[in-house]
């Protein structure tokens, strides 16, 4: 369909700008781009200027939030080779994320080459071993400029990068939102769509004005159940068990959630998918039962919470706990390249 691996960058790389990077923030000069009609399909695959990778504001995307995305890392192993970190997933919930807003669905083994040809076009920019990774960004957004409100026609596929450090999130302490959700049964909660984050943004201001650094979801009928930290899905450790919502089409099946869940099953530990109560996670901070918290996802791996907090309450919580260090050490080692990989990981680039 598209000889994405034959793809050159149109100038040279530029030098990665010195550290700190941050996260997000040292975008990558080239943009991977395709277009998409009925007609050819995904076609006119190239390499461009970022700044070329753009759309109109009559378009579909800019009216209607027909955008969706993924977010997977590239890393450097101990010989320097390249590999990619479970892109195999990142692609399938980018097709579901499509189909879920009427788009066209990228074939998984495109969506790897495509994935594969932008690091290759900023080979240089992925950081040393250990020192951080390029965040890939592919995106997929409706191009049609049409006012009527109706599937697009036409779509474009861009895959923008961003250097970024490896990085300790600071305990993070969370304010549960108990006035906006951020998905209900029924809606765009388990695909990753722009307009996912553009209702999550009032909230997550509101708790930073309350001196919180992120919202804690909870669910949209009771407004007790726990969803999602922020970006992040939420695991809790109860009565040494360890938890986490099961993924019931409000929750973002996060490909780091899967990665823990399967790093601490395969070394014995309990974990639990099933609905917790925020009344349950009060009782049990109470009794001395609830012993810790964290978010996961791609940025920051594993991320320790420190507060939860609401109109019941501020929960304090030792941050990080057990858990949460040797999760995020046992994920990182894997990642890198430096412990055995027995499930598949990391994909050569
Ligand atoms: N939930 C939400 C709402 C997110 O934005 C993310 C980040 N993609 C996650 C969970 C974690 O997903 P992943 O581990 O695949 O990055």
């Amino acid at each position: 369909m598209l000889d994405l691996l034959a793809l050159r960058a149109p100038g040279s790389l530029p030098a990665l700008p010195p550290a700190p990077l941050g996260f997000g923030r040292v975008l990558g000069p080239f943009a991977l781009v395709a277009d998409h009609d009925p007609e050819r399909g995904f076609h006119g695959a190239r390499i461009v200027r970022r700044e070329e990778a753009t759309t109109v504001a009559s378009a579909a995307s800019v009216q209607y939030a027909l955008s969706v995305f993924e977010g997977l890392k590239a890393l450097r192993g101990p010989s320097g080779a390249l590999h990619l970190w479970r892109p195999e997933p990142h692609a399938r919930r980018f097709a579901k994320s499509s189909e879920r807003l009427t788009m066209p669905v990228l074939p998984e083994a495109a969506f790897l080459d495509a994935c594969r040809a932008i690091v290759k076009a900023h080979e240089g920019w992925v950081p040393a071993h250990g020192k951080g990774s390029l965040y890939l960004r592919p995106t997929l957004y409706a191009t049609e400029e049409f006012l009527g409100v109706r599937p697009s026609r036409t779509h474009q596929l861009a895959i923008v990068v961003s250097a970024v450090d490896a990085f300790y999130s600071s305990p993070l302490r969370l304010w549960a939102e108990t006035e906006h959700v951020r998905a209900a049964p029924g809606g765009l909660g388990d695909a990753k769509t722009g307009a996912n984050y553009a209702a999550s943004l009032h909230a997550a201001e509101r708790a930073k004005k309350r001196g919180f650094d992120q919202v804690l979801w909870l669910d949209a009928h009771d407004h007790d159940r726990l969803a999602e930290a922020g970006t992040m899905n939420v695991f809790v450790v109860i009565d040494g068990a360890v938890r986490t919502p099961e993924l019931d089409g409000t929750i973002l099946p996060g490909v780091t959630r899967d990665a823990c869940l399967a790093l601490l099953r395969a070394r014995g530990v309990k974990c639990e998918e099933a609905p917790i109560s925020l009344r349950e996670v009060h009782e049990a901070a109470k009794r001395g039962a609830l012993t810790e918290a964290f978010g996961t996802g791609t940025a920051a791996i594993v991320a320790p919470i420190a507060a939860i907090g609401s109109a019941a309450g501020v929960i304090e919580l030792r941050a990080p706990g057990e858990v949460a260090t040797t999760l995020r050490a046992g994920l990182e080692a894997i990642q890198q390249g430096v412990a055995d990989d027995p499930f598949g990981w990391r994909v050569p680039v």
